[in-house]
């Protein structure tokens, strides 16, 4: 990069945003930080602030920075044309507003909220190119493919792995009675908690597919998915040739983060040593057991639906993950009302962001509704 890129991150105290600081404070000739942007968290944003000093930081609290503007939204970070990129790592819906306002002054985006995708694929992806934006996936399946495609037109098939979660290996019965230390017990990454959950039920990688058919334009049908437990092949494509391309490297988010941030060009970074095929010595891979996941064909069956299935599927899920943390219902009914929520969905095919807020405020009452009978 001839010039230092200028970054703004909303969700700098989560879990992406603390490893992309990481990233930055490695490669700090590389980059220049416009602002930060944390939730709850505001002793975290206050140190970071302290120590990158951002021009401007946002807060869902009251925050003072000395030599620090305090903006009162994270819409102003997404109307400064001064950004360059704007990496969108915070988790749920209060990703999507920005995103798109980002789009829509011509912002590029490293995307690593999931929410924005599913929730409102069709405009976020048709904004971008109507407006030349780009935008780079921060999630690491998506990130190995965007890093695997030469020629899309060429690609026949996506495949996107999966780690299995901690319950692989466990028996329909184990994974009904799981606790939440069990299920928060993720084998190979460290997320957040509901992240963790949604990687336990697979639902994440359901999610990860609505999200791939939009970022790639491929049809449901042509995006498969394979349990490969160790999480070193990040995820591959397969050329009409017959030709697959996968992306491989040691499951650390620090390696997506930076290629996305830094997108076209590749620094050293944070590598911590060397890559070797000997060390791994092997990789497995199996077809996803759909009946013990079947978290997986949902989300297959809401992205065919399209419109605002995604988002109703989004918000059940979400609302039922935290009564699962909270120790309301089980892991299992986290699938069951969902389940529930999207049979009963009224489908608006065509919708505006609006009325996908709408579809997801009133998934949610609905939602927390079902919830409160149970108990
Ligand atoms: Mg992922």
């Amino acid at each position: 990069m001839e010039k230092k890129r200028k970054i703004s991150i909303i969700g700098s105290t989560g879990s992406i945003g603390t490893q992309a600081l990481e990233v930055i404070e490695k490669l700090q000739d590389k980059f220049e930080i416009i602002a930060l942007a944390g939730g709850k968290n505001t002793k975290l944003l206050e140190e970071q602030a302290k120590k990158f000093k951002p021009k401007f930081i946002y807060a869902a609290q009251p925050i003072e920075v000395t030599g620090v503007k305090t903006l009162s939204s994270l819409d102003e970070i997404a109307e400064n044309k001064d950004n360059d990129i704007i990496l969108v790592a915070c988790s749920g819906k209060i990703g999507l507003k920005p995103t798109l306002k980002a789009i829509e002054n011509g912002i590029n985006i490293a995307l690593a909220n999931k929410e924005t995708l599913v929730m409102a694929g069709d405009i976020v992806m048709s904004k971008a190119k109507a407006n030349g934006v780009k935008i780079i996936p921060v999630d690491s399946e998506h990130c190995a493919i965007h890093q695997c495609i030469k020629d899309i037109a060429q690609v026949d098939k996506l495949i996107i792995t999966a780690s299995g979660g901690p319950f692989l290996h466990k028996t329909i019965e184990e994974m009904k009675n799981a606790t939440v230390t069990e299920t928060l017990k993720h084998p190979r990454w460290n997320m957040g908690k509901k992240i963790t959950v949604d990687s336990a039920t697979l639902m994440n990688k359901g999610l990860e597919i609505i999200e791939a058919h939009h970022l790639f334009g491929f049809d449901y049908d042509d995006i498969e998915v394979v349990v490969h437990p160790q999480s070193i092949v990040h995820s591959a494509i397969e050329y009409k040739d017959g030709s697959v391309i996968a992306q491989i490297g040691l499951p650390s988010m620090h390696i997506p983060i930076q290629y996305a941030i830094t997108y076209p060009e590749r620094f050293e970074g944070i590598k911590s040593h060397s890559f070797s095929f000997a060390e791994i010595a092997r990789l497995d891979f199996e077809k996803p057991d759909f009946e013990k996941f079947p978290t997986v064909k949902l989300a297959y069956k809401a992205g065919k639906l399209g419109g605002t299935a995604t988002a109703c599927l989004n918000a059940a899920n979400e609302e039922a993950v935290f009564a699962f943390l909270d120790g309301k219902i089980k892991l299992y009914q986290i699938y069951e009302i969902t389940k529930q929520m999207l049979d009963e969905h009224e489908l608006v095919k065509n919708p505006t962001i609006d009325e996908i807020f709408e579809v997801d405020e009133t998934t949610r009452i609905k939602t927390r509704k079902i919830i409160d009978s149970i108990n």
